[in-house]
């Protein structure tokens, strides 16, 4: 059994000799590969404090400072990617092509991205009022980091999701601790040795391992926290959050809908379709989970997905190009995509193909598109998280987008016809926070764009100037110039005639002019 205590920065206390802790599972084989430790309240408590002593000289590098040690970790990742790549893979159990393609992408991308951006959406902005008694005055905006942040993230994506959202907090100056999912920790620290490499000051970036309870110390000593994760604990971290008055931002579960339109190229509508529900086994959070097609096209396009499904290859990666569909990474996920899949065959649902865990060691499903689905299944209404692809007939498009939005979750959409402007059309009328036309998930490659939640998906969102400045409280300041008036006309004593001149002003600046 291998420990990870390579990985390990001096600071990092989470991971402890084998047999103590928390021990990490290879998915793909069953394989105790590590073991980290289980941080208690008094833990946690400690990082906090070291952060909080950290994060002043960390703020004072300035964007550019902090910018020269993102773009080293981005080299850094790029020098170490086999690395990191194996990390990923042998905690989640995905393929290669999953952790290179949505994770060392991402990162790299995002190292860059908030390098360069940050300084931009978090600049001093000067505004001007029309409020007459402040003319002459100086009026700054000012982003100041919260101090403190706290991640807490989920399995699924453990560089993306939760190590992304990292970035932007420590580019607004502020020191961060992590807490990963307990099942896929081993990344985290990795990238928490890398920063170190790269000069990252010691304690303004730190990972706390742990199972719930870590990530609950977590929210009673941070300044703001940053969750990714179900909507069931997304709601608990929200109301410890407001317990103590901190804000959070939440990226929660999906159900994301897929409509195809009859004059959709039918070819890319399939090949999306089983690529975007299946990739990473279909364990991200903007998976296509269910799909309307139009009548007319139904049968021809269910014929195009299922062909295909049928020719994917699951089981342990062995590297680039062996297989297309990996492990599923939390235990207890595998019970609850068996449990979505015979609910549907119980309730008149046809299995075309898969349907079923697959055969062997370690914790593998097939991929699976059913048929005659409708709204009673939990496969059409819950997340289920898996390599699943449920196909429903609808008679038109009006249906099509009653039944997509037709759900407590709005985390992703997508609309497939060859009117790109009766698309967009639709995409407007998507309760979700992205609606791609003719795509799907692209939407969370550009960081320019908001990703976030509608509904029951999230509060807040991450990318873009709204997935920085949630890191930041604003300042107002208001400079008066040194030639001021030594007492202004609106103050003491209080004189009749002032008031009137005073309410003629107010008269001619908002009341001038006639009204509908
Ligand atoms: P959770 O939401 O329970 O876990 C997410 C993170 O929160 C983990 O780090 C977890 O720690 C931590 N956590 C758990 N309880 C608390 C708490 N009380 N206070 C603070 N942090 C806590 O997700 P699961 O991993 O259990 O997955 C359940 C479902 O969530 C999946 O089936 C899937 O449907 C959905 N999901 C959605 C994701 C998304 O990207 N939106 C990502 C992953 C899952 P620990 O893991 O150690 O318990």
């Amino acid at each position: 059994m291998a420990t990870v205590e390579q990985h390990l920065p001096e600071t990092h206390n989470g991971v402890t000799s084998a047999g103590e802790g928390i021990p990490v599972e290879n998915p793909a084989t069953g394989e105790i590969i590590a073991t980290v430790g289980d941080l208690g309240a008094e833990a946690v408590a400690e990082l906090a404090r070291r952060a909080r002593i950290a994060q002043p000289g960390w703020e004072a590098y300035g964007f550019d400072g902090r910018a020269r040690i993102m773009r080293r970790a981005q080299k850094w990742l790029l020098d170490n990617a086999e690395q990191v790549i194996s990390t990923i893979v042998s905690e989640t159990g995905k393929t290669y092509e999953d952790a290179e393609f949505a994770e060392i992408a991402y990162a790299a991308n995002a190292f860059g991205f908030w390098a360069k951006e940050a300084g931009n959406y978090l600049a001093d902005e000067r505004i001007k009022s029309a409020q007459i008694l402040l003319k002459g005055k100086k009026l700054i905006l000012r982003y100041r980091p919260l101090g403190v942040i706290g991640v807490i993230g989920p399995w699924n994506y453990p560089l993306t999701n939760s190590f992304g959202d990292c970035i932007p907090a420590l580019m607004a100056g502020n020191s961060v601790i992590l807490k990963p999912s307990e099942v896929t920790p081993l990344t985290s620290l990795l990238l928490a040795e890398g920063l170190a490499e790269c000069g990252l000051p010691r304690d303004v970036f730190q990972v706390a391992t742990g199972a719930g309870g870590t990530g609950a110390a977590l929210i009673e000593n941070v300044d703001m926290i940053m969750f990714t994760g179900s909507t069931r604990t997304g709601r608990k971290v929200a109301e410890e959050a407001g317990k103590r008055l901190i804000p959070s931002s939440l990226e929660l579960g999906g159900k994301d809908p897929m409509i195809v339109l009859s004059d959709a190229d039918l070819e890319r509508a399939a090949n999306l379709a089983v690529y975007y529900s299946m990739q990473n086994a279909g364990q991200t959070c903007i998976s296509i989970e269910r799909v309307y097609v139009e009548e007319p096209v139904y049968d021809e396009f269910v014929a195009k997905v299922s062909e295909k499904v049928r020719g994917l290859r699951v089981g342990k990666p062995e590297g680039p190009g062996s297989v297309e569909i990996g492990a599923i990474t939390f235990p207890p996920q595998i019970d609850k995509i068996s449990e979505h899949v015979d609910d549907a065959v119980q309730k008149g649902a046809r299995v075309l193909t898969g349907g079923q865990r697959a055969p062997g060691t370690g914790r593998f499903y097939e991929p699976t598109v059913l048929v005659d689905v409708d709204h009673t299944m939990k496969i059409m209404t819950d997340e289920t998280f898996g390599p699943t692809l449920p196909i429903m007939k609808v008679s038109d498009s009006e249906e099509a987008v009653r039944l997509a939005n037709e759900s407590p979750y709005g985390l992703g959409a997508s609309v497939f016809t060859r009117d790109t402007n009766r698309g967009e059309a639709i995409a407007r009328r998507l309760q979700a926070g992205a609606a791609n036309v003719n795509d799907a998930l692209v939407n969370y490659t550009a960081l320019e764009l908001p990703m976030g939640g509608a509904k029951a998906s999230g509060l807040g969102s991450r990318h873009a100037a709204g997935g920085i400045r949630k890191y930041c409280s604003q300042q107002a300041i208001v400079v008066t110039p040194r030639l001021a008036l030594k007492r202004e006309a609106h103050m003491f004593p209080y004189k009749a005639r002032n008031t009137r001149i005073i309410a003629r002003l107010f008269k001619f600046m908002y009341g001038r002019g006639k009204r509908d």
